[in-house]
């Protein structure tokens, strides 16, 4: 595996026709330059990794091709063609507004399309993350693109259009990139892996292509990391393992569950969801995309809009031929209710176990007497000062309510259980969800919680807070990404099993900057601490609960989050004092 290269630069596209999903535009262009009716300057909009500069490099070079072929390729064999494959070529200029956007950069550009080419026909310029340039350099930039010489073509790339200027827009041809459709990402993964000699299940590279959410440069991008991280054998239990994506057997499990009035069983299999290091959040997300899958496989119309391969698309038919519409509405109806109101409840794990218990009710038929459903901000009469991990024993709770099902007379169950009832940490919660209309006790022994773990967090030796501590300090030190840097700087870690921790930010810009660099950051931490199944989750403070903004930098950060607007300020001050 040492002579890997990485995929996303070996596998860019050289040609419009090897551009994965956007044919929509390469065929525009095609036409525009066949019909020698080429703009004089482009605006490339669209997400990330989508295949901006990618096309505007394709097109760069065939438009300077002195032997275009009649598919509209280049021909690779002229000088021109040559010079671009050596990346020789003086005919293209590629500025990174990102670290370039000061009106003295603009300058030199403009400098630079004064000079015509020395051989083939087109200057191109290509202007890539053209948002971040400076007010200023903006209006310096204006004029050129006004009037630009025959032989200049611009191309702009963006991944935020509403930040550019009206007079921008108003003087480039608009192209909008799409994101990929997994389908498309998958098939290109496949190619690589096949090309590349990488074993792998189909629903791997599905998995992956689903997560890169329309972006094919990060598709490409963890499919290296995985390949390193598998030594080229890419299955479905190890990628879901290192995405940290959820197995679709828990989901179809738990249908089967709800289905067969089975409360117990939902609850145990929640309790095996977290001890993978999942949140109520995800977990419940998941169940509504899960139930909305199996929605869409009622009515063989709506079959396209399943985004899974083909033998777990066999899995979801399977499934819904035993589940009634009413059913699935009800289920939907009752997911989406509480992962809508999660993020206010405050006892989490309990809140997520009442919709379990809920769900698994709804074809025992004794839902009407599910009344009093917790409120979100008041779940239970729980005790206040309970610990931040939320926390009844899932098998505590089932032992209650099973007990309760085989009695249906006892108003009041209680555990049993004199070992729990000798510990000190013993809480009492009182819950008037379920069944019938009697109430159940459960035992929500701290205790017990924290030294409930799976086999593998015992197979390792773990994590404590310095350990995490130390290299994350590490790691924010080293990365060249300033972005990543502040916002490792800037959170707080709390470990919160021996292979799990969560991060927490004051701001959801940082928050979401480290989920979005989540892969590189577990390769690195799992590699340190040779914890395999290392894990976290990140969160945001609540308002209420912010730290005092003590420096300059936390306040203008505190009224960044606030206001935007305040960023844009900023630039144009700073240029000012220049
Ligand atoms: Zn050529």
């Amino acid at each position: 595996m040492e002579s890997y290269i990485v995929s996303a630069r070996k596998y860019r596209p050289a040609t419009f026709e090897s551009v994965v999903g956007q044919e929509h535009i390469t065929n525009t262009l095609k036409n525009a330059i066949k019909k020698g009716q080429l703009a004089q300057a482009f605006l490339f909009c669209g997400p990330r990794g989508v295949g901006k500069t990618t096309c505007a490099r394709i097109l760069a070079k065939a438009i300077n091709c002195e032997h275009l072929s009649e598919t509209t390729e280049a021909c690779n064999e002229c000088e021109s063609c040559r010079s671009f494959n050596e990346s020789a070529s003086m005919n293209i200029f590629e500025l990174d507004a990102a670290s370039n956007n000061s009106v003295d950069d603009i300058r030199r550009l403009v400098e630079q399309v004064r000079i015509p080419p020395q051989s083939g026909r087109y200057k191109v310029y290509i202007i890539d993350e053209v948002h971040m340039l400076t007010l200023s350099a903006f209006n310096a930039f204006l004029k050129t693109l006004e009037e630009p010489p025959a032989y200049a073509k611009f191309i702009l790339a963006t991944t935020e259009k509403h930040k550019i200027i009206p007079t921008i827009l108003s003087r480039c041809q608009i192209f909008d990139f799409k994101r990929i459709r997994t389908e498309d990402i998958s098939k290109h993964l496949e190619y690589v892996a096949t090309t590349e000699n990488i074993s792998y299940e189909p629903e791997a590279l599905h998995i992956v292509a689903q997560k890169a959410e329309g972006g094919l440069r990060d598709a490409l991008s963890m499919f290296d990391q995985l390949v390193n991280f598998t030594g080229g054998n890419l299955t479905y239990a190890n990628c879901i393992d290192n995405l940290n994506v959820l197995d679709y057997e828990y989901y179809f499990k738990l249908i089967d569950y709800f289905r067969s009035g089975d409360i117990s069983n939902s609850l145990l299999l929640y309790q095996q969801v977290l001890g993978k290091g999942f949140d109520g959040q995800h977990f419940i997300t998941g169940l509504s995309e899960h139930l909305r899958n199996l929605l869409v496989c009622l009515d063989p119309i709506t079959h396209t809009l399943l985004d899974v391969t083909d033998n777990i698309k066999q899995k979801y038919l399977e499934q819904a031929a035993n589940c009634k519409l009413p059913l699935l509405i009800k289920y939907l109806e009752i997911s989406s209710d509480y992962e809508y109101r999660y993020r206010e409840a405050n006892n989490k794990r309990l809140f997520i176990e009442v919709a379990l218990t809920k769900l698994a009710s709804v074809m025992r038929g004794d839902l009407q007497n599910f009344k009093s459903v917790p409120n979100a901000t008041q779940p239970v009469s729980a005790p206040q000062p309970v610990k931040a991990v939320p926390s009844t024993s899932a098998e505590d709770t089932t032992k209650a309510i099973s007990s309760e099902t085989q009695q249906p007379t006892t108003s009041v169950v209680q555990s049993t259980d004199t070992t729990t009832q000798e510990n000190s940490a013993k809480t009492l919660v009182q819950i008037k969800v379920p069944v019938k209309t009697s109430t159940i006790s459960i035992n929500v022994d701290n205790a017990n919680v924290q030294d409930a773990k799976t086999e593998d967090e015992v197979e390792e030796a773990g994590i404590t807070k310095e350990i995490i501590d130390e290299f994350w300090e590490e790691y924010s030190t080293t990365t060249k990404n300033e972005n990543l840097k502040f916002a490792m700087i800037h959170s707080d870690i709390t470990v919160r099993s021996s292979n799990f921790f969560n991060i927490e930010f004051e701001n959801s810009y940082s928050e979401s900057i480290i989920r979005s660099s989540k892969m590189e950051l577990l390769t690195y931490l799992r590699e340190k601490t040779g914890v395999k199944l290392l894990n976290f989750s990140t969160s945001v403070i609540q308002q209420e609960t912010r730290k005092k903004l003590y420096s300059a930098n936390d306040k203008f950060d505190y009224m960044r989050t606030k206001n935007p607007q305040i960023l844009n300020y900023r630039k144009v001050f700073k240029e000012i004092e220049i």
